[in-house]
Parts: structure tokens; sequence; C-alpha cells
């Protein structure tokens, strides 16, 4: 099954690739990129097929229990554009055109003074052999470096003067999930995928963790009322306890300024005591939008915004909700 799949999807891909990207990379004459244009065909045909499974599983969640009614169909829209760059790739692609010459360069420097760069399949004995353990343990790893990656989104002045953005929604629905300001993006993607480099993660198993993890995060964005019961709740972030990080004041107030910080597994937060279980489904939003602060609601305005945030951040002024 997987593997008729698998066909399927190189068959469309070579035909797309053939028929309308090849000629286009050659009539521009860009062919030292041919193999990336391949690459990014896949990419684009692989957000879309997600983009397609989240609306038709989340879209009837979202019908079925909902949490409060979609009223601001505008604040939505703004949200449906984020997902699309996100999955089609233009983001990625920016973050990985960012970090591979840094990269090669700094595999070139490594070769040249003959130090291996470590490797989680070779610290672990039979972790070569093992590729579901190995696909396993760099989760992990990478869901680790995400909580405390969104630890400091929130801890930094500066980090939460463009973060903040994704906790302006008051209108949380499954598209929320990549609602960020492109230069938050751009600094947590590429601090993952350094990560993911230096542990060795394959690219093929790197998209594998990107959809998987893009997936459960939609999820947790819901609007609607779910949640994965007492156990459940502890082993995978839900959307009830996503909901909570996202909730006007105990989402971005308190001693860590906020509380469930956990992209998939709760167990970060519960070691790190930010875990927060009440079981309530509260209006989302920050403190500072209801004494009328501005987040902006279309794509640029939002965009323009954070950098104006960032800039009184880095001044000194106050960019956090006191
Ligand atoms: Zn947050
Ligand atoms: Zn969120």
């Amino acid at each position: 099954m997987i593997e008729t799949l698998t066909q399927a999807f190189a068959a469309v891909q070579g035909w797309l690739f053939e028929s309308a990207v090849q000629p286009l990379v050659f009539h521009l004459g860009l062919m030292a990129y041919v193999e990336d244009a391949h690459v990014a065909v896949g990419t684009v045909m692989i957000g879309i097929i997600e983009i397609a499974v989240l609306y038709a599983l989340l879209k009837p969640l979202e019908a079925w229990r909902p949490i409060e009614p979609s009223q601001d169909r505008k604040a939505i829209r703004a949200d449906v554009i984020y997902t699309w760059l996100h999955r089609l790739g233009v983001l990625p692609l920016l973050v990985f055109l960012l970090l591979v010459i840094p990269m090669t360069e700094l595999d070139a420097w490594l070769r040249m003074n003959d130090i291996v760069r470590p490797n989680i399949e070779d610290l672990i004995p039979g972790l070569a052999r093992n590729s579901i353990g190995a696909f396993v343990i760099y989760v992990i790893v990478i869901d680790f470096v995400e909580y405390w990656l969104h630890r400091l989104q929130h801890r930094f002045h500066w980090w939460w003067a463009l973060h903040s953005l994704h906790h302006s929604q008051r209108q949380m629905s499954f598209w929320t999930d990549d609602r960020n300001h492109l230069l938050d993006d751009v600094l947590t993607a590429a601090a993952v995928a350094m990560v993911a480099l230096a542990i060795g993660v394959a690219s093929s198993q790197f998209v594998l963790i990107v959809v998987v993890t893009r997936m459960i995060e939609s999820l947790s964005h819901v609007n609607a009322r779910l949640h994965f019961g007492t156990i459940g709740d502890r082993l995978l972030v839900s959307p009830r306890y996503h909901r909570r990080h996202h909730a006007i004041g105990a989402g971005h107030e308190g001693v860590y300024r906020g509380v469930n910080f956990a992209t998939l597994f709760p167990l970060w937060d519960m070691l790190f005591r930010t875990a927060d279980f009440k079981p309530v489904f509260e209006p989302t939003g920050i403190r500072d939008q209801l004494q009328g602060r501005d987040y902006g609601v279309g794509f640029w305005r939002q965009q323009v915004l954070g950098v104006v945030r960032l800039k009184h951040a880095l001044l000194g002024r106050n960019a956090y909700p006191s």
C-alpha cells in the first residue's frame, strides 16, 4: 500500500516536473538547480496533500463541537495565508537557502581539519540498523529543542515582540498554527534545522518529522472541544492543552510567562514545571489586546507591527505586556 502510494507520488512528481518545471528551469538558464527544482515540486505536493488532509479531518471537527462560533472571518483569512506559505515550502525553502551556504562551508572546514561530525546513530550501538528507533529518538530530541526555543520566545522581550503575533489570534482555528512573524519563523526553523543536521537526521527523515509535527500542531489549534483524557493529555499535546497556552493571562503571564510550551510531548512541561492541565476552554489572546493594543488583522499589517514591536523591545521599551 505504502509502496503503491510512494510510486504514484513519484510518478505525479515526475510528470509535473517534466511538463512544467523543467522547461521553465532551462528557459531561465538555471540548469544547476534542476535537482533542487525536482525536490521543490515534491515539497509543494506534500504541502497540498497535507492541507487537503487537514481540511478533510479538522474542518468537520470544528463544525461538530466548536468551542466558539467563528465570527471573525477576516482574522482567519490571514492564518490561511500563513498556512499556505508554510506548507507549500516557501519558508522552509528560505531557511534552506540561508543555511545551505554556511553549512557547506562548515562541512568543508570540518573535513579539512579531519573532524567527524557527531551523529546519534554512531553514538548509540545498533541504532544505525534500527530506522524506527532512530526516527523516534530524532523526534524526541527535536521536540525537546522546540520546547526550549518556545520558552525563550516567551522569556526574551525582543523575541516575545515577534512571537506575540502567534498569541494575538482571538479566533483560533486549525489554521492558526503557522501564524508567526516571518523573522520568528526563520529563527526557529534555522535553529531546528541546525540541530537536525548536527545530530545526523537524513533529509527524508527530516521531511517526515516536519510533516508529522505540523499535522499534530494544526490539530492542537483546532476550534473544537477536544482532549485526550487524563492520561492521553499527558502523552501528547491536545487541543485543550494547547488552548491553555493561548489563554489570555495564563498563556503569557506568571513566573515562566506562560504555560504548556510543548509542541508534541507535555512531558517537557511536566519536567520543567510549566504544565497546566486545567480542564477549561478559555478565550484566547493577549491581555493588552483587551486594552486596545493592535496586532493587525491582515498579513502585512501584522508583519509591520511585529517589526515595530521588535524595534521598541531592542530599544528597551517594554514589549512585554505587564
Ligand atoms: Zn507561545
Ligand atoms: Zn499555538
